[in-house]
């Protein structure tokens, strides 16, 4: 059967719940059984924290996993025993990074605004960071507490009271890293093991958190290094990422306002006192807001229950929750994938056909020859 054949077979039968999946790409339903059956395991065995037992974060770690219950539960407790060992829920609470402000002034870097569709917009300067004089101001092992907090921040306040003011779930975050001068030559083995170390951290604890990066003003010297850098990361994240030169500024724009991004990028904003960079400008500094996402969100997280609840009728209004462009084109990729496949296949079976077409001849020939030499016999 051709692939055409398959694709206008599916869509045929698109009145059933599975194909339709793969046809129209909306996997709502089955995504609520997987998460339901991860949910089922982990409490099964215990391993289901409270504060873990949300319908978005299981299902961060089985579209990690490319929805296998088995791997995303073993990443899940992956993240737990991480947690654990580097007491996570102590550095949220209190841990101190006095030195953000040297910090940022030698490693510009930060949260500003929010993009199109309501995600927190972060945005790095990598190509202006002083190496140097960051390691005299802080340490890695110090610099990576730091980022480990703000994961925790973005998790517990950013997307919360961004998902309030885009009345959408908001659970990943847009970032801008501009590298501008940055390449293999100033790019040192202590900023490489943090840059790996972070890497990690980000993919195997706090997967699925990344919507899109743009990486703007790359010159030959960065796309030399972007081939050592992409080795650390794993496929699922690099198809999140574009590459782009210093016409930047029309792709960036599609999906974030002219007012969201700073002057020195293009856009319109011009932060007071220090800069658009140190101001970690956002809805999530503004008290009322707090106060309002901590009595939506009640003690942190909504219950599975709730939140099922309130995916089933959104979805039946139509309205779009967790699914954008970043995550359809993440999708079609997949499905581009699988179809690649579907052709690999026919054409073995194509192979495998002919194959066993000239196998039945020569069987017949060997017949006809065994008959030739029964009739010398007799
Ligand atoms: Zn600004």
């Amino acid at each position: 059967m051709s692939f055409r054949s398959i694709e206008q077979l599916l869509r045929r039968n698109s009145k059933t719940k599975i194909s339709r999946n793969i046809v129209d790409r909306n996997h709502d339903q089955k995504e609520e059984q997987l998460v339901q059956s991860l949910r089922e395991l982990l409490l099964a065995s215990k391993q289901l924290p409270d504060k873990f037992d949300d319908y978005y974060v299981l299902l961060r770690f089985l579209k990690m996993r490319g929805f296998n219950i088995l791997k995303a539960k073993e990443m899940f407790l992956n993240m737990l025993k991480w947690r654990e060992d580097c007491s996570v829920d102590a550095i949220a609470n209190d841990f101190k990074f006095e030195e953000y402000d040297a910090v940022k002034r030698c490693y510009p870097h930060g949260f500003h605004g929010v993009d199109r569709f309501g995600r927190p917009l972060y945005i790095e300067r990598v190509g202006s960071v002083d190496l140097s004089k960051l390691m005299q101001v802080t340490t890695i092992d110090r610099y990576v507490k730091y980022h480990i907090s703000e994961q925790e921040k973005t998790i517990s306040l950013r997307y919360p009271v961004c998902s309030l003011v885009a009345k959408k779930h908001i659970a990943s975050t847009t970032a801008i890293f501009d590298v501008k001068g940055l390449g293999l030559n100033n790019f040192s083995k202590s900023a490489r093991e943090m840059f790996a170390e972070i890497q990690k951290i980000d993919s195997n604890y706090y997967p699925e958190t990344l919507n899109q990066l743009y990486i703007i003003n790359a010159g030959t010297g960065f796309r030399a290094l972007w081939k050592v850098l992409k080795t650390f990361m794993e496929a699922r994240t690099l198809a999140k990422i574009q590459v782009l030169g210093t016409n930047y500024l029309n792709t960036v724009l599609e999906a974030v306002d002219p007012s969201n991004l700073p002057e020195f990028l293009g856009g319109t904003c011009t932060c007071p006192t220090g800069g658009c960079l140190l101001q970690d400008k956002g809805p999530w500094t503004d008290p009322e807001m707090i106060r309002a996402s901590k009595e939506a969100f009640g003690k942190g997280q909504k219950s599975f229950n709730e939140l099922a609840a309130t995916i089933a009728c959104e979805s039946f209004t139509g309205c779009q929750v967790g699914f954008d462009t970043g995550e359809n084109i993440l999708r079609k990729q997949v499905d581009e994938q699988i179809l690649e496949k579907i052709r690999e296949l026919e054409h073995c079976a194509a192979k495998s056909g002919e194959t066993l077409q000239i196998l039945i001849c020569k069987q017949q020939e060997l017949t006809g020859h065994i008959e030739q030499l029964r009739k010398i016999l007799q």
